[in-house]
């Protein structure tokens, strides 16, 4: 009994967070978030052997380094505090908790169920507004992806007086580091590093990009837009 109380109470711990404020405040140690979906859930969008090593590889050794990177001034502050203050930290650092905040996000915004969530009419007409129209959007989103040279990210983020902005950033930067050009609360995500694609797609970025539209949580980009952090 006690034992199972055990395990459920760390259950909340180890479910990917569903929201920006649980995300931005974690403290260390952390930890590998559980997916809510199979490794094989979004294919063949994205294909099983890809997830299960982005996931279980690669984020997995994000988290793990930043554990190992964090030092007397480092290891008191949250998730958010670390990026918010990468100029103070190690380049280990903004590397590795900006890949564990990254993926963590990521996850989230990706579904299987993407069919029954249809984009908010609230997004849509934001997105109409600040972009034209969504298909503007959406050549906006799949251009900048094309841009990205090497590794690094596209950002769909809510910007100064609650205007919409794509901005790419490279490796494991985000805007929310005080690094970034361009800063803003993130509410969609596109990881363009090669791991995110490579083996079922090879040199085909435009054509994964293009299949990320059939695998969007909207509910979970709604839910982020709509957060105060
Ligand atoms: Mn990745």
């Amino acid at each position: 009994m006690t034992k199972l109380i055990c395990i459920l109470l760390m259950l909340p711990t180890l479910a990917l967070s569903a929201t920006l404020k649980e995300l931005n405040s974690k403290k260390p140690p952390y930890t590998l978030p559980q997916l809510s979906y199979s490794y094989d859930a979004l294919k063949p969008n994205i294909d099983a052997q890809t997830m299960t090593t982005h996931h279980s590889l690669h984020h997995k050794a994000y988290v793990d380094k930043t554990n190992a990177a964090l030092d007397a001034n480092s290891k008191n502050e949250n998730l958010l505090d670390l990026l918010r203050n990468t100029t103070k930290y190690s380049l280990s650092i903004r590397n590795n908790a900006g890949g564990h905040w990254n993926h963590s996000f990521f996850w989230t915004i990706l579904t299987p169920e993407a069919k029954q969530t249809k984009i908010n009419p609230t997004i849509l007409k934001a997105i109409e507004k600040d972009f034209g129209s969504f298909d503007k959007f959406k050549a906006d989103f799949e251009t900048s992806a094309a841009s990205v040279f090497g590794s690094g990210w596209i950002w769909l983020i809510l910007h100064d007086k609650n205007v919409l902005k794509i901005t790419t950033a490279p490796n494991q930067d985000n805007p929310l580091m005080d690094i970034s050009n361009v800063k803003g609360k993130p509410i969609l995500a596109l990881d363009v590093w090669e791991h995110a694609y490579y083996l079922a797609y090879q040199n085909r970025r435009a054509e994964y990009v293009t299949n990320f539209w059939k695998i969007i949580n909207w509910d979970q980009v709604y839910k982020y837009y709509l957060e105060k952090i």
